[in-house]
């Protein structure tokens, strides 16, 4: 069985887009800038946030936080994220969520420039990433794609399962795996027999926010297996929704949890940020 190290890919992407960040820097004579949104008083996205903010400074690019109160309106946040769309010195956005339960989130999304979207939620880049287009793509899945191409995971013309439907992970998970010529197949809360679907999978990957959901009974011997889940136990450790013990025992290849998707969420963003500044120079 093979672990699939997702501290040490993230590693190496942060040094790779580090070097990308000095060579943008050499040709443009500035640092690509991400901008966050933070609204409200949500612990969990402050630590996200910080998380963010440190990991952006450590790649060389400029990093800002916009930090609102809770009370702040629909109408006042769609004026800070025009202002940044408009500024040209700004070449990433992302509005950290959840949101406060008084701004719809839809429009809000909708209204970040498509070119500047470094969480690759809006409906433009959505659609070139189904229709294989260059687009912005969101970071976790992004994320486990890579995972999938350093640990040299065949893809093309295998069977893949993904667990969980949701627009930040499932689905632009299946995107990516379609994309690199893989069978996919989209399995969610509703699907029949999932313990079957799982053991006919190459590559499984599970997004469904269930608490060691996957067993290593489901799972088919010698497969691939990317654990996007992360839950937190009562004695504080992490783990994910794949039973890591005896899922270890079955799979080819697998991520642990922590060490696995999760470092690679961040290490994506700072790659769209550069990515979204290089094309905007560019285009
Ligand atoms: P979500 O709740 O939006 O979506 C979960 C999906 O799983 C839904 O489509 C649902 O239909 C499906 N699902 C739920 N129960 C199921 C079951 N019993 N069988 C089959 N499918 C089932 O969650 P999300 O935002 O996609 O996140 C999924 C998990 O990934 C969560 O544990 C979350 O914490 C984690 N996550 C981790 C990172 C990271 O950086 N590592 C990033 C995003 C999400």
């Amino acid at each position: 069985m093979k672990l699939i190290d997702g501290k040490a890919i993230a590693q190496a992407l942060r040094i790779d887009v580090a070097s990308g960040v000095r060579r943008f820097l050499e040709a443009h004579s500035r640092v690509p800038a991400l901008h966050v949104v933070l609204v409200g008083d949500d612990a969990a996205s402050a630590v996200y946030v910080r998380n963010k903010e440190k990991a952006v400074t450590e790649a060389g690019m400029r990093g800002e936080v916009h930090r609102l109160p809770a009370t702040t309106s629909a109408a006042e946040l769609h004026a800070l994220v025009d202002r940044l769309n408009r500024d040209p010195a700004v070449d990433g956005i992302l509005v950290q969520l959840p949101l406060p339960k008084h701004i719809p989130v839809d429009p809000l999304l909708e209204s970040v420039n498509p070119a500047k979207d470094v969480d690759g939620f809006h409906p433009v880049n959505v659609g070139k990433l189904w229709s294989g287009r260059n687009a912005l793509v969101p970071c976790t899945p992004r994320g486990c794609l890579h995972l999938l191409r350093s640990a040299e995971i065949p893809l093309e013309g295998v069977r893949a399962l993904v667990v969980g439907r949701s627009n930040i992970v499932g689905k632009p998970m299946a995107a990516l795996l379609l994309g690199a010529h893989a069978t996919v197949t989209l399995a969610h809360s509703r699907s029949r027999d999932l313990p079957a679907r799982c053991r006919e999978a190459d590559v499984l990957i599970v997004a469904a926010g269930q608490p060691r959901l996957v067993e290593g009974s489901w799972i088919k011997p010698g497969a691939t297996v990317i654990d996007v889940g992360m839950h937190r136990g009562a004695d504080g450790k992490l783990f994910g929704d794949v039973d890591f013990a005896s899922a270890s025992a079955v799979a080819g290849a697998i991520t642990p949890v922590p060490g696995g998707v999760g470092p690679m969420t961040i290490a994506m963003l700072l790659d769209n940020t550069l990515r979204a500044a290089s094309a905007r120079e560019n285009s």
